[in-house]
């Protein structure tokens, strides 16, 4: 989780939800579990920590008021009864270890005597066994706790798991809000390049540098409408590119794929064949729709496999040489 969260200007696409929580927690009525279902990059983290600043906030009345040491504990990620739980370093699971320490923990009396609040993010990292022990401390949640899982994918958690929680969908914002939101946190750039590469992923946008990202969003798409049209070294290319910013270009792959699969939708659907050697122009979709769908797979395939001890290279080598069938 970043720091900064909760010192950026509140994103608008989650006000409602924003007032909804703030109703519950003021009434009493706030569940002591909330799985936080995110659009990826729309802000789940944030909106979690915005929620511990809610129930640690010392002016109830006016919580988060975000002047009371409380919640500047919160924002600086320095409460002693916030705790974060994420895959430990060089892991891409949440394990039952770490889950039995924070229930431990959990079960302790508060140090500022109030709320206890626990993060687990991403949470569909936990594995099987992690997500079992967590069951229990959802079922049986000691007093004032507050338990939050912030997800992308909340089909991979066990249906035990959501059914004892409440929840929160955050979509991704409208393209304007985002621009707005990220000017006014991050100051001008250009934004609408970023998302157009990045896709409408507002609070991962705010932590990439705008002048990179867009170098790296369009050496993919030259080497991708290389790749098609027969041009290019996928050997050269997926060696470099596993070695820098590897999930970063996954994620500008599957841009240009959704970008060519609109176009096929806004075309008259005749697939058109591919043309070989022959340069289309940007937008003309040259691949068909089913295999455009298969390439797709093949991605998010390897995106979901990048922490499994396989050759990055290789896999991303077999990928780029589809699209050049
Ligand atoms: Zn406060």
């Amino acid at each position: 989780m970043t720091t900064e969260g909760s010192t950026t200007a509140a994103p608008g696409w989650m006000g409602a939800e924003m007032a909804a929580l703030r109703t519950a927690y003021q009434s009493n009525h706030l569940s002591h579990g909330l799985l936080i279902h995110e659009a990826p990059g729309a802000g789940g983290n944030w909106l979690a920590k915005w929620i511990a600043a809610l129930v640690m906030c010392q002016n109830v009345a006016e919580a988060p008021c975000g002047r009371c040491p409380g919640c500047h504990r919160v924002a600086t990620s320095q409460h002693p009864d916030l705790l974060v739980l994420q895959p430990e370093e060089e892991s891409t699971q949440i394990k039952i270890e770490q889950i039995r320490a924070l229930s431990e923990e959990l079960g302790l009396t508060a140090h500022q005597g109030n709320y206890k609040v626990a993060v687990i993010t991403p949470a569909d990292t936990l594995n099987r066994f992690a997500a079992n022990a967590l069951l229990k401390t959802l079922e049986e949640p000691p007093a004032r706790t507050l338990l939050m899982l912030v997800v992308t994918q909340p089909s991979r958690l066990p249906a035990t798991i959501l059914s004892r929680c409440q929840k929160v969908r955050i979509r991704a914002p409208a393209r304007q809000e985002a621009v707005a939101w990220l000017q006014a946190t991050r100051g001008p750039a250009n934004w609408d390049v970023v998302l157009d590469t990045l896709g409408e992923a507002p609070m991962l946008a705010a932590e990439v540098d705008p002048k990179a990202l867009m170098d790296i969003g369009s050496e993919v798409r030259r080497a991708l409408d290389d790749a098609v049209a027969g041009r290019g070294d996928p050997v050269t290319t997926a060696d470099r590119w596993s070695r820098s910013d590897l999930p970063l270009r996954l994620r500008c792959i599957e841009n240009w794929l959704t970008d060519q699969i609109r176009a096929h939708s806004g075309s008259d659907s005749s697939f058109t064949k591919l043309g070989a050697g022959a340069h289309p122009p940007r937008g003309t979709p040259v691949l068909n729709m089913g295999y455009l769908f298969e390439l797709m797979d093949a991605v998010r395939e390897l995106k979901s496999s990048l922490d499994a001890p396989i050759n990055k290279g290789l896999a991303l080598e077999a990928v780029l040489r589809r699209f050049a069938r």
